[in-house]
């Protein structure tokens, strides 16, 4: 050995630190001799830069990585297992497609059979759940290094003596997204395949390698799991009072700003996406965050643009090719780039990411109707109302000349990732928000001053004030309107926030225009809520929109 060399290994391990047992994969099937078993991100990005070409490394030392043709999740092709034992707990429908065990045994065997074509695997075995009362130990079988990065950075890291103790997993990933499903596979539409079974607690991914799929595949597990032992798992992230330690949760569909607002330097980060919410307060599923990185700069999000260094995993952006400086208004690959990292790459990040019972339940929604005010007050009947229909819009394609906003209803704000009737869960968050006393708020961080085309998106640091002045406790004693078509009580005054946008018709030039927009939105969310009409108590029928 060269004195370089000797000078580079480190010295061995201390003695409170176990030595590894020698791990194989073979009780799976797999017969795989190489098994990279909890690398270190050093290690993963030695692996990753050698020996995958979708992979570089940017100027602030962040691991990009192209997930390939798939850059969101996809939603079409997740099914899950029919079985006597879940049958009838699982919510059948678009967001949970029924196979049968068969099926999944062939869509298992083929990734199976494609991961043993591999020179090495890689595996990461860490937590979901950061209360040690609550936690599940996941075992994450992968082929590239970079979701092997990805899922460390996402789950529960376990220290050296958890991984030596770590024993049985409850939950296997088997990820062979580089190998495509078989179409002839009885039930395939494409050739991607996303299968859970709920009774193996498996989850087999083919022909997608968007590394998101691994993560939300532990929530789906998480929801279902979680409600049948009376713990509510919630798509929303969650800060603490500094204080007092009582939590704050923010619910939203994707992009509304789940993970831009929860980067609060005034408060503790407690998680960006994922909860579970218990008899003794609330928890993070997650060990990191998964934030959009469109558009992203240091002035406006400065503790995730701080984040998204060395250890940090950075999918499908567009970087120089001589600087390896990342453009994250280049949005040739897709909108939707991404920077997963650890939580405690955010400094205020509280470690165990665990806080008390939510003080404030918000419902965020991007309305590019321009409709929905600012922030309005809920009633619990209300606030079960817009639990239910988990209303935002998406603005339309970029086609010519179409900029109709379009609206999107998705129950509990995350109905792609539930497993039981979304009614279970809103019943769950009912109880337990008149148990502690939370308020219950919804705030749009989408138009303003008119519809998409028309006014604008919300100013970030206006949407920022109105979530100090609910957590400050000053919005719960602001003077409010009814709002004439919703409802809901709408603050008339905010600290830091400009009276006349509080009231959004005040907003519109076009006042007959704010009033037919307004009734169509209105009309959309009745029709919507029909299907929850046979479930839903008539009180919380009748708190949505009023009258024709
Ligand atoms: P996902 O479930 O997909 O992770 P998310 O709810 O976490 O979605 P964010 O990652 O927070 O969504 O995305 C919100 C995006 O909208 C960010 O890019 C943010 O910069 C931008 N944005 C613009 N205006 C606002 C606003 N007023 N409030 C919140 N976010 C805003
Ligand atoms: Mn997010």
């Amino acid at each position: 050995m060269s004195k370089l060399q000797s000078l580079a290994v480190k010295s061995p391990l201390p003695d409170e630190e176990p030595r590894l047992p020698a791990f194989d994969l073979t009780q799976y099937g797999i017969t795989v001799a190489d098994i990279r078993r909890n690398l270190s991100p050093a290690e993963l990005y030695i692996e990753a830069i050698r020996d995958d070409a979708k992979c570089d490394i940017s100027d602030t030392g962040a691991l990009i990585a192209f997930s390939g043709e798939k850059t969101g999740r996809s939603p079409k092709d997740k099914r899950v297992v029919e079985h006597p034992d879940s049958k009838d707990d699982v919510w059948w429908g678009s967001v949970n497609l029924p196979i049968d065990e068969e099926t999944f045994d062939v869509n298992r065997e083929r990734a199976i059979d494609y991961l043993n074509t591999r020179r090495k695997l890689y595996v990461v075995d860490a937590f979901a759940g950061c209360d040690e009362n609550y936690r599940a130990k996941i075992r994450v079988i992968c082929t590239r290094p970079y979701h092997a990065l990805f899922m460390h950075n996402m789950l529960i890291r376990p220290t050296r003596q958890e991984l030596h103790d770590f024993g049985t997993p409850n939950v296997v990933i088997y990820n062979a997204g580089e190998f495509p499903a078989n179409r002839r596979t009885k039930g395939m539409s494409s050739k991607t395949s996303v299968d859970l079974s709920l009774e193996r607690r498996e989850f087999i991914i083919l022909g997608t390698e968007y590394a998101g799929e691994m993560k939300k595949g532990v929530f789906t597990m998480m929801n279902y799991y979680g409600p049948k032992r009376g713990i509510l798992s919630m798509h929303c992230s969650a800060t603490a009072d500094k204080k007092t330690g009582r939590s704050s949760l923010l619910f939203g569909l994707s992009g509304t700003g789940k993970t831009t607002l929860s980067a609060d330097p005034h408060r503790l980060l407690i998680g960006d996406d994922e909860h579970c919410w218990t008899d003794h307060g609330i928890f993070n599923i997650e060990g990191g965050c998964y934030a959009k990185a469109i558009d992203l700069t240091s002035e406006a999000e400065p503790e995730i643009f701080q984040a998204l260094r060395f250890g940090a995993v950075l999918e499908n952006v567009v970087f120089d090719p001589h600087t390896h400086h990342v453009d994250f208004h280049d949005t040739s690959i897709t909108q939707n780039t991404r920077g997963a990292y650890p939580i405690e790459f955010i400094r205020n990040a509280k470690i165990p990411c665990v806080a008390g019972h939510p003080t404030d339940v918000i419902f965020l929604t991007c309305d590019a109707f321009g409709v929905l005010p600012p922030v309005s007050k809920l009633t619990p009947d209300q606030a079960m109302y817009h639990f239910i229909s988990g209303y935002t819009a998406k603005v339309a394609g970029t086609e010519m000349g179409v900029t109709e906003p379009q609206a999107t209803f998705s129950p509990c704000f995350g109905g792609p990732f539930l497993v039981w009737r979304p009614l279970k869960y809103a019943e769950l968050l009912a109880t337990k928000m008149r148990q502690h006393k939370a308020n219950a708020w919804l705030v749009n961080t989408g138009w303003s001053g008119g519809a998409y085309g028309v006014g604008a998106r919300m100013k970030l640091k206006l949407t920022r004030s109105i979530i100090n002045a609910i957590h400050s406790g000053d919005l719960a004693q602001a003077a409010t309107v009814r709002d004439p078509f919703f409802g809901f009580e709408v603050p008339t005054s905010c600290h830091g926030v400009p009276a006349e946008i509080l009231v959004p018709r005040n907003t519109w030039s076009d006042k007959e225009g704010y009033d037919a927009t307004a009734r169509k939105l209105a009309t959309l969310f009745r029709d919507n809520f029909v299907k929850y009409a046979d479930g839903a108590s008539a009180e919380v029928c009748a708190a949505g929109p009023m009258g024709k």
